[in-house]
């Protein structure tokens, strides 16, 4: 078997020109061909799938640039707003607070001041108990939250009247205590709620000392009118706290003290009321740290009993979120600074705690109110804004599928409206008679193909292909006939390429083939392949068959070949020298410069170089 015969029947020819031909096929795309060409004027078109990946994407990407820019800026917009109007909330929750707390705790500090007034204009006497017990009753008919109000004097002397709603029903209970000639009495009465005494005891082992308690002290030290800090208070064992003012006699020194006790525990319950959320709470707090009144208790750790001296340690609040929430004050002197300021400013933070965002405000009591405490209020921000955000979240979502259909339908009729262009494109790359490469697709293949063998220094050849005497078949038959000479022709050629092979009409009974990977060898052997198929067997056509041979000439890309032109133009010459050498023969470019009658050619060919 000769080379060229094994060539012929190994696999790698039949599949096209060799391995190199699949080498040069991977890196080919058919996308985006410049023919960068002086000699032939065409311009570079997008492919059929540029063209249809360019409407898609450019679909999508107006799409989703335009849905989520308006989104995005919307949802900004939109978590700002529902974060002031949270605040907003949470502010007037502040004040509603702070407001409910003046109303209880005023009318408490009026009765001192009255108390007071009354004392030092002589209306209200220790000598006359009665009066005075009579006038304690009275008070506490009027302003139902006070507990107890009492007065005590420098010597220990001592009057209280103070609700009681132990035991099985409500009532009051007084208690005196009367130093006479420097004997100790302490008597304790229980009346029933319309005032009758139902008990009565003299107790000598009482020994409750009034001037050593907190009230008494904070009113002589200050020498004003007081508010304590909350204690326990020692009849009631209740959480509470005490307005407290010195009286003065009629030559300016104290007499003694008058006190009026309110339970805060109301004041608790008071801000239980208020909605923040179930995650949050409200809170007064003052400069201590010590908690007057919280809305949930329970939560943090602290029962109400627990007050006392109950100074604000962070490690001691079991909630993390009221731990979060008072982080703030972290360091003590913040709070007192802050609650001493009684400002209008307020301070607010955010922070998350197992994923929930919680905003929080503190806000001290006004200027001009006795109490140096700080109200606080915090929440999640989910449990106030929540149903709003995932109403938000739906709408997003439902925008961005209502526009992910928009896009669909667009990209549809895009492509419809796209198709008589897509069809165009087609066009302007194919022969209108045969449906095959035209001329301006064959120099953009070309040069493509030229470029890639070149950088991968792979072969590539080019066969001309022209039919023999084809006039004489128009002439003879018409052109009817011609053209289906040239259809069956180009039917035959194209049975017998493979693979990338590429085919194309250069003109009129012209063709060309391109074969990218193939030297000088296989592109000789294809050619004499292309020959037989063609010579076989005669065509038909509506004339009868006729018998129809071709020539061909065959060149091979090689360094000094520069462009494309000057590639077909080598095997375009071999053509004409197997024209010239009888027609129905292979001639390639190489022949022209060892066969002795084909030198006029080769000198044309070395004078157009
Ligand atoms: P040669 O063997 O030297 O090639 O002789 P030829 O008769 O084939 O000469 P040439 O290649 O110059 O003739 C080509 C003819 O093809 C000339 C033209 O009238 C004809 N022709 C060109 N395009 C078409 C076409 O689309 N249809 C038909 N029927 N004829 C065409
Ligand atoms: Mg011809």
């Amino acid at each position: 078997m000769t080379q060229e015969e094994s060539l012929e029947k190994s696999p790698q020819f039949r599949r096209g020109a060799g391995p190199l031909t699949r080498n040069v096929s991977d890196s080919a795309t058919a996308d985006a061909i410049r023919l960068d060409s002086g000699a032939v004027p065409h311009r570079e078109l997008p492919s059929r799938r540029s063209l249809r990946f360019m409407i898609a994407v450019g679909l999508v990407l107006l799409q989703v640039v335009t849905v989520a820019g308006i989104l995005v800026s919307q949802r900004l917009n939109e978590q700002r707003a529902l974060r002031t109007h949270m605040m907003r909330i949470m502010d007037g929750i502040i004040v509603e607070i702070q407001e409910n707390a003046q109303g209880f705790l005023l009318p408490a500090q009026n009765v001192t001041a009255l108390s007071k007034r009354l004392f030092q204009s002589g209306l209200l006497d220790w000598t006359r108990k009665d009066d005075l017990e009579r006038y304690f009753f009275g008070q506490l008919g009027v302003v139902p939250q006070i507990d107890a109000v009492y007065f005590a004097d420098l010597q220990g002397q001592y009057l209280m009247v103070q609700r009681d709603d132990g035991g099985d029903s409500a009532g009051y209970r007084v208690k005196t205590i009367e130093i006479q000639d420097r004997v100790r009495r302490v008597h304790n009465k229980r009346l029933d709620a319309s005032r009758r005494v139902v008990a009565y005891v003299e107790d000598a082992e009482d020994a409750y000392d009034p001037r050593l308690r907190p009230w008494y002290k904070n009113a002589l030290a200050t020498k004003e009118l007081v508010w304590t800090d909350p204690y326990v208070f020692f009849s009631s064992q209740q959480p509470g706290i005490t307005s407290a003012t010195p009286v003065y006699d009629n030559r300016g020194s104290v007499s003694g003290v008058i006190g009026v006790d309110i339970r805060i525990g109301l004041l608790s319950e008071f801000l239980t009321r208020q909605n923040v959320g179930d995650a949050g709470s409200s809170l007064i707090i003052n400069r201590q740290g010590d908690y007057i009144a919280h809305s949930h208790f329970d939560r943090i750790g602290r029962g109400g009993d627990d007050m006392q001296s109950n100074a604000l340690t962070l490690e001691d609040i079991v909630d993390p979120i009221e731990r979060a929430a008072l982080s703030v004050f972290e360091d003590p002197s913040e709070l007192l600074n802050f609650a001493w300021l009684r400002a209008q400013d307020k301070m607010q933070h955010s922070f998350a705690v197992d994923g929930r965002q919680f905003h929080t405000i503190f806000k001290p009591f006004p200027k001009q109110s006795p109490w140096p405490w700080v109200i606080g209020v915090y929440a999640a921000e989910s449990d106030f804004i929540g149903p709003i955000q995932r109403g938000e979240r739906n709408k997003m979502i439902g925008a961005i599928v209502v526009s992910a259909g928009i896009t669909l339908v667009a990209f549809f009729l895009a492509r419809r409206y796209m198709q008589p262009v897509v069809a165009l494109r087609d066009e302007v790359d194919r022969d209108v008679l045969t449906g095959i490469h035209n001329r301006r697709s064959l120099f953009e293949t070309a040069k493509r193909l030229m470029e890639v063998a070149r950088r991968k220094g792979a072969a590539l050849s080019v066969i001309v292909v022209d039919i023999d005497q084809f006039k004489n078949f128009n002439d003879s038959y018409g052109h009817t006939v011609g053209d289906q000479v040239l259809l069956a022709v180009v039917k035959r050629l194209q049975a017998a390429i493979i693979g990338d092979d590429l085919l194309a009409r250069y003109a009129g009974d012209e063709f060309v083939l391109l074969l990218p990977g193939a030297p000088m060898q296989v592109a000789r052997n294809v050619a004499e392949r292309l020959r037989t198929t063609i010579s076989a067997s005669p065509i038909k056509t509506t004339a009868g068959e006729i018998a129809v041979t071709v020539s061909l000439g065959v060149a091979e890309l090689t360094p000094e070949i520069e462009d494309f032109e000057k590639l077909f133009d080598g095997a375009d010459h071999a053509l004409r020298f197997a024209k010239a050498e009888g027609r129905n023969r292979v001639m390639t470019a190489t022949d022209l410069f060892t066969a002795e009658d084909a030198m006029p050619i080769a000198r044309s060919v070395q004078t157009q170089a």
